[in-house]
């Protein structure tokens, strides 16, 4: 057998792999998963790494479980994204030249063509396949396509065809996420920063100010009742501006939101924010109020410009406390104005002294918000004098009274900031006209996507809630976009669809993909995908053959049974394909299930390829080879769990392959005489079988590497202990390798290749048959003896530890019958409370008295500290102690150099014989 050298094990490997993972319609039954396509614009990570290789290792398991096995890959290349990547590449802007030429190292003849959009994600979409290959995924290439393609562009028009049809498509006027030097709507994937941000829509409270009115954005207008004054910032330049011909005073950054916002903006003159400080402003529902310095308010949130109300808002309470310290506007008190449960009058002050905050940049401030804002909004009551209403009620009335009588606005603001485009602009709000939306908002199709949600299998269960409230809130969803690559929208050629907007049922064009590149794109009518996604004749088909056959793929492969994702996608893609599944497809080709991943950090860090806190895939493979990056990324995390990438910890996963693979090559050749030893082993290896298998079909791949790499190894470390000297075990153990190594073959294909190869097998490991427990070859009675005698070798050896003297003699004191019947009383009750009783009424029992009722004691809680699958046993049937240890004497004396003796508890003339207890004898070193 050749040397541990994983680079030679995955060259041999990817000559056998050539197209052996292509995929079609057979007699099998069949398992379809998909992972979330990538938007190759840049080099893959490790964490990339994971939501590939995660489904990889399932897609083995099944295939080697004998199911006929799909994995397809694709490449998402719609959008904006890379338009912004290869302007900035064509003016030189060194942060994006750094990145590419530097981190993701394409050479610099590459990079020079990166001008064109197009080029860059071919580029990449050519380095993901290879570098995807690296890795070992077992992807039929054949299906591969890119968002672009004419066909798939057919295959998304016919799509949006029946969205149409269905009422999903409408055209109206909304607030979207907008860039204004890409001139477009902005998705999550369009986002540097900020993909968490909600548009939110605040109510201008008007003060009047001399000639001009100063608005404040505020989500509470019932609280104008207790402002006490405006805060403005001293060193911010606010400018007078004509909106819609009234004079205001707000920031910079507002006049240039507003006018996205359908406003007419002319812009007067420049005031300084210091000049505006101790002046007063009036408003009919609270009177004249002065304007307050605060450094804290932001020109680029919502006017630049603040109500304070200190009664209820905690950054108020503490910016006016801060400033009374140092003995300024000490006459200003607050004015509450809401009653609610549990706080005093004032309850920003209250929950500021409660959570002992001393300052404005305390972290707790924004949760201390939250809470006051929740506890009025949902249990609040306005003071008689003010109404009465509930907060809920109030709040309603005092905005449409604002609006009608006080000349108050709308204005549309994010709930979170910054939000940064790709680009590098930061993102405002604009309000959309003439704009193409897809109706997430409308209640039955909530509906509908709700009940299929119902049934589909998801994992881990936890993020269910997060779907439905998903499904809950989304809103309508800005589906076109004037600039990027894409699909030109069918009703207005000048906008392209948007990119999350063309990648929701692709999953069924996998199925196609190969076989409908053969087709002339222009014959791809909608009549065409009708006849192969919903059977739907028509005449004049063209090329029916072919058709047919895809039709034939479709019905074979779908529904997919489980979509693999980040958790970050829940929110967008993951729902949305819910809702676009239920509308075009019939019932049984809606999704089956889906496994949603947890992040990855690099070093204890996020990783996040902006920010270069990124390890390359790449890098990765070549430096601690495909099977450790594949092992480490399945093995130290369950997927939905974050993991964390550190060298160290990777190098050792290496080590433990090393070891597998230097274990199998110094045992496959035993050939000694199975003895009981053997029997044990093989028992222990159909129990890692069973709960290998469980795991993998729980997608649990650390549970599962745990059985097979961990739980094998500890057991062989025993049984080559229990071996006599020079004998390297038994014929048994060409099973365990060839057992060992299918267990493996899923996470470390490499090297499971090449060992099978080295077991003398012709076919590949990929496609041989996953090992099956046999339950005849399970043995209770060997595995309990054995187990016993691995815990009194342990407890002889921390006795060793303990003692001084240098031994001459163990004994080993066997408990007497008598307390084996007391054990087995004990773990068989199912009342281990009242069993003592039980045990008392015998005569015997009752005879030894206080020795029984101890024994019992002890008994119970040794039974509490052994694992089930000693007690369960153990209640039907004691060991024969004597008889294992008298077996094992011979090894015991080699183990550790001296006599080794047995005694009964009720012979011998030990007292500490006294503590025998079954399962636990007493010992006695001299
Ligand atoms: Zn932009």
């Amino acid at each position: 057998m050749s040397e541990f050298d994983l680079a030679t094990f995955e060259k041999e490997a990817h000559e056998r792999w050539a197209r052996a993972f292509e995929s079609n319609p057979s007699d099998r039954e069949k398992f379809y998963l998909t992972v979330a396509f990538p938007y190759p614009s840049g080099a893959m990570h490790v964490g990339h790494g994971r939501t590939y290789i995660v489904p990889d290792v399932i897609a083995r398991f099944w295939r080697m479980r004998g199911k006929q096995v799909l994995f397809p890959m694709a490449f998402h290349v719609t959008g904006a994204p890379v338009v912004g990547i290869s302007k900035r590449i064509a003016r030189n802007d060194p942060k994006t030249i750094h990145l590419y030429r530097d981190l993701y190292k394409v050479p610099q003849n590459v990079l020079a063509e990166f001008t064109e959009p197009l080029t860059i994600v071919k580029h990449f979409a050519a380095e993901y396949q290879r570098v995807m290959t690296s890795c070992g995924l077992s992807i039929d290439w054949r299906r591969r396509f890119i968002t672009v393609d004419p066909t798939y562009s057919k295959f998304v028009e016919w799509q949006w065809k029946h969205l149409y049809e269905a009422g999903h498509v409408i055209k109206g006027a909304h607030p979207v996420r907008y860039c204004t030097v890409d001139e477009n709507p902005v998705g999550d994937h369009d986002l540097l920063e900020g993909d968490k941000a909600d548009v939110i829509k605040f109510t201008l409270v008007m003060f009047q100010h001399g000639d001009a009115f100063i608005p404040t954005a505020t989500l509470r207008p019932e609280t104008i009742h207790g402002v006490t004054n405006l805060w403005a910032n001293p060193n911010v330049t606010y400018v007078r501006a004509l909106i819609d011909g009234k004079l205001w005073i707000i920031s910079k950054e507002a006049a240039e939101k507003l006018v996205l916002q359908d406003h007419i903006v002319e812009v007067k003159e420049e005031i300084e924010g210091i000049d505006l400080i101790d002046k007063t402003v009036t408003h009919p529902l609270c009177g004249t109020i002065p304007i307050l310095p605060a450094d804290f308010v932001d020109p680029d949130m919502a006017t630049g410009l603040v109500m304070s109300v200190p009664a209820h808002a905690p950054f108020d309470y503490i910016a006016l406390r801060d400033l009374q310290q140092q003995g300024k506007y000490t006459q200003i008190k607050p004015i509450p104005l809401i009653k609610v449960e549990g706080y005093g009058n004032v309850p920003a002050q209250d929950a500021v002294e409660r959570a002992g905050i001393r300052h404005q940049m305390d972290s707790r401030m924004d949760s201390l918000t939250q809470e006051i804002y929740s506890a009025e909004f949902s249990k609040g009551k306005l003071f008689d004098k003010y109404g009465g209403q509930p907060v809920r009620v109030a709040r309603e009335e005092v905005a449409q009274e604002m609006c009608e009588k006080y000349h108050s606005v709308v204005m549309f603001e994010f709930d979170t900031r910054p939000v940064i485009c790709r680009c590098g602009n930061k993102v405002k709000v604009k309000i959309l006209h003439d704009q193409w939306f897809l109706k997430y908002s409308d209640p039955t199709w909530k509906e509908q996507t709700r009940n299929h949600l119902n049934d589909m299998a998801l994992v881990p269960p936890e993020v269910r809630a997060e779907f439905e409230r998903t499904i809950g809130w989304l809103k309508d969803w800005a589906c076109t976009r004037r600039v990027g690559l894409g699909t030109r929208f069918p009703w207005d050629p000048a906008q392209l669809i948007e990119p999350l907007s063309d990648s929701t049922i692709y999953m069924a064009y996998y199925t196609i993909a190969h076989r409908i590149r053969e087709i002339d794109p222009k014959l791809l009518t909608p009549e065409v995908f009708d006849y192969i996604f919903l059977g739907r004749k028509s005449p004049n088909l063209p090329e029916k053959k072919k058709l047919d056959a895809m039709r034939e793929e479709f019905l074979y492969w779908y529904p997919y049974d489980f979509r693999f994702s980040a958790k970050d996608l829940i929110s967008n893609h993951l729902t949305f394909q819910i809702f676009h599944h239920v509308t075009i497809f019939e019932k049984d080709k809606l999704p089956k299930g889906m496994v949603v991943f947890g992040m990855g950090l690099l070093n204890g860090a996020k990783m996040s390829s902006s920010k270069g806190n990124v390890f390359l895939l790449e890098d990765a493979v070549s430096e601690f080879g495909a099977d450790t990056v594949r092992m480490f990324l399945t093995g130290s995390a369950e997927p939905w769990q974050d993991f964390d990438w550190r060298n160290e910890l990777v190098l050792s996963t290496k080590k433990q392959i090393e070891r597998f693979y230097a274990t199998v090559l110094e045992m496959r050749d035993a050939a000694g005489e199975p003895q009981d030893i053997d029997r044990w082993l093989i028992s222990r290896l159909q129990e890692h079988i069973l709960k290998m298998t469980a795991a993998l079909e729980n997608f649990q791949t650390r549970q599962a590497l745990q059985e097979a790499s961990f739980g094998i190894e500890t057991d062989l470390k025993w049984y080559r202990r229990r071996l006599p000297d020079g004998c390297c075990g038994s014929r048994e153990m060409s099973t365990l390798c060839s057992v060992w190594t299918r267990l493996l073959a899923p996470f470390i294909p490499f090297t499971a290749e090449h060992i099978w190869q080295e077991l003398g097998n012709k076919d590949l490991i990929s496609f041989a048959e996953w090992p099956v427990a046999d339950e005849n070859l399970v043995n209770t009675h060997i595995e309990l003896a054995e187990e016993l005698l691995a815990r009194t070798v342990e407890d002889i050896e921390s006795i060793q530890k303990l003692i001084q003297i240098t031994p001459k003699s163990i004994t080993i004191v066997l408990a007497p019958e008598w307390k084996h019947n007391i054990f087995k009383t004990i773990a068989r009750s199912s009342d281990r409370n009242s069993v003592l009783k039980e045990i008392m009424k015998n005569e015997d029992m009752k005879k030894r008295g206080r020795e029984a009722t101890d024994a019992a004691k002890q008994c119970t809680t040794l039974i509490h500290r052994l694992p089930p699958h000693v007690v369960t046993p153990l209640a039907k049937e004691s060991v024969n102690e004597r008889a294992v240890f008298e077996a094992a004497q011979a090894v015991l004396e080699h183990e550790f150099g001296i006599p080794v003796h047995i005694a009964n508890a009720e012979t011998s003339a030990y007292t500490k014989g006294a503590t025998a207890l079954p399962f636990k004898p007493a010992i006695v070193i001299e």
